[in-house]
């Protein structure tokens, strides 16, 4: 006989909290949106029919519950993520955005004035989180993003699209190289690569599934920033910004290398959890 709703969501809930070591809370919602999403309803509806039976989305549902068991991201099965409340397509052509990259936002903003019409620059935008929340916020501003992987700069299109946010002008290329050489802007920001290649980190959790190339900047994992930080003056306006992401550990180097390059006014800014992120 075809168990409820209430019966799989169970079963669910403690295979993934015995395979990936979630607290109940977690496999508990993990397992809700996993048959929510096969069922092609909203997360809401199960409270009402946890004693439906599953019949028909059955398999649908094994298969998603597998995939989540084996590893893979939410974000990548669900193909969704929330991102400064903007509802996100994502592939694994993307990294899955952070709430950590939220803080760049948050300064973004805190720098740009309100109804000033300013060109803001977005470097190696994937998914378009980072460009896609700026322009939302900021209806005056013009953001162009700039993207190398093809297949990310689809997804970050999709995304503009289907927010409607058209202000936004896509670039294929490898951080400046597709720029028209005299472009300026009042503000550039970057969540680059910036994972060192051996880190151990990369061996865990949903890390695992997402582009290395979005993740890894070389033996240190400073490559990225230090070309960024070495192609930004030529593309910046007179007392523009330059804001990056960064890693916990990596403030103090990323202060020297804006420093070395001409930076004025350089600062790190914590995150939630109290780690300097973005300078
Ligand atoms: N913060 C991410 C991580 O540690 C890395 C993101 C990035 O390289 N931009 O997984």
């Amino acid at each position: 006989m075809a168990p409820t709703l209430d019966e799989v969501l169970a079963a669910a809930r403690a295979a993934l909290a015995e395979s990936l070591a979630l607290d109940g809370r977690s496999a508990s919602l993990e397992a809700q949106l996993l048959l929510a999403h096969a069922l092609g309803r909203p997360r809401a509806w199960l409270l009402a029919h946890g004693r439906d039976k599953l019949h028909a989305q059955a398999d649908r549902f094994e298969t998603l519950l597998a995939r989540r068991l084996a590893g893979e991201p939410m974000a990548y099965i669900l193909g969704r993520r929330e991102f400064y409340g903007l509802d996100l397509l994502v592939t694994p052509a993307v990294l899955i955005p952070r709430p950590e990259t939220e803080l760049l936002v948050e300064l973004a903003l805190a720098h740009i004035p309100d109804s000033a019409p300013w060109l803001v620059l977005d470097l190696g935008t994937g998914s378009g989180a980072v460009a896609l929340a700026i322009a939302r916020h900021r209806p005056a501003t013009r953001v162009c993003a700039v993207e190398r992987a093809p297949d990310a700069l689809a997804v970050a299109r999709d995304n503009a699209r289907r927010l409607g946010l058209n202000r936004v002008q896509f670039l294929e290329g490898a951080w400046f190289a597709a720029l028209e050489p005299g472009a300026r802007f009042q503000l550039i920001v970057a969540n680059p690569p910036y994972v060192a290649q051996d880190d151990p980190h990369l061996a865990q959790g949903d890390v695992r599934f997402e582009p290395r190339d979005a993740l890894v900047a070389g033996a240190d994992g400073l490559e990225a920033l230090r070309d960024i930080i070495a192609g930004a003056p030529q593309h910046l306006l007179p007392g523009a910004w330059l804001l990056l992401e960064h890693g916990w550990d990596q403030g103090a180097a990323c202060r020297t290398l804006l420093t070395q390059a001409g930076f004025e006014a350089v600062a790190s800014h914590r995150d939630l959890a109290g780690q300097e992120r973005v300078s």
